[in-house]
């Protein structure tokens, strides 16, 4: 009967909160999705998961555990929220706000680190036990595999690559430091970076797209830069060359055997991506590093759901 066996896989964001049912083989069914409240972020995710319990019952699947993946630094070992500068948790101990109404392992974790668990069970890198994901949207996020475990630091806070400096006395970042890759490398710093380079070139097509300056969004930027727009194509260079030193401090701190890029500003395509692999392929070559392998993520939008899931499973099979 194992091909009945789901887990609840559930993804928290600012916007959304998302979950489905996954196979162990990581086919998605039965998917869900509701605003996220600011408010009442937890009661949002009790209820999707109470939710995906009768769709299981339902459709006659034995559901084995319950997953999430959330925004904020986590305590994986108590399921809670430390920190969540961008996402009010109205009750930060998850873990134990869905444990009430479930009698299954409960797995709370990073939404970085469970897309980055997520890629490596069902995804891009089957298998890969020394691999970095990087989550390029509006902010930035990050997973971090070494000898096949999550690295999640001493108190949750651990792996937060996207408030890593690569610009000393740079733009201010909402998590309290400047100049962090975040703020220089995102789907917002391209957008900033535009806002400010067509003040110097009004005439650039990055307005065709847009309404008004303020209006800019990084797919604006995407499109004017398809259109061989110079202004555009120096924004997403200036960003991709900074995600390329991002991804060599990254080299020489976890050496992994495959770097995983996924989110929304990964579309903007080869005139962000190019720069940031010529950029790392030009350091790792003056330091004579082998070459590292980047690739982009198979499982896209779903990596949050499936790697929620993926660590249900593994909770469930640890306590068999
Ligand atoms: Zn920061």
């Amino acid at each position: 009967m194992s091909g009945s066996r789901v887990a609840v896989g559930v993804d928290i964001g600012g916007t959304a909160t998302k979950a489905a049912l996954v196979s162990e083989t990581g086919t998605i069914s039965h998917r869900t999705e509701h605003v996220t409240d600011p408010d009442a972020g937890t009661k949002g995710i009790v209820a999707v998961v109470e939710e995906m319990m009768t769709v299981a019952e339902a459709a006659g699947l034995e559901v084995v555990g319950v997953g999430v993946g959330a925004a904020g630094f986590i305590d994986f070992a108590s399921g809670s929220v430390t920190f969540a500068p961008n996402l009010v948790y109205d009750d930060p101990a998850i873990g134990a706000a869905v444990e009430k109404v479930v009698s299954v392992p409960v797995a709370v974790d990073n939404d970085g680190n469970a897309a980055a668990w997520g890629e490596r069970t069902f995804g891009v890198a089957p298998g890969a036990n020394d691999l970095v994901l990087l989550t390029l949207g509006t902010g930035i996020g990050s997973g971090i595999i070494q000898n096949g475990r999550l690295v999640r630091g001493h108190t949750g806070a651990g792996a937060e690559f996207g408030h890593t400096i690569v610009e000393v006395g740079g733009p201010q970042c909402g998590c309290g430091l400047r100049g962090c890759i975040e703020q220089l490398a995102s789907g917002q710093a391209i957008e900033r970076m535009a806002r400010e380079a067509v003040v110097d070139d009004p005439a650039s097509s990055i307005l065709d797209f847009a309404t008004s300056p303020e209006a800019i969004t990084g797919e604006d930027v995407a499109k004017a830069a398809r259109e061989m727009d110079g202004t555009a194509r120096a924004v997403l260079r200036r960003a991709g060359t900074y995600l390329g030193i991002g991804m060599s401090n990254i080299a020489n701190l976890f050496d992994p055997e495959v770097i995983v890029l996924s989110g929304s500003v990964v579309g903007a395509g080869e005139p962000y991506l190019g720069p940031a692999r010529d950029t790392l392929a030009e350091m790792t070559a003056s330091q004579k590093r082998r070459p590292m392998r980047v690739v982009l993520s198979t499982l896209e939008f779903d990596a949050g759901i499936a790697g929620a899931a993926a660590l249900a499973f593994d909770k469930a099979g640890d306590q068999v």
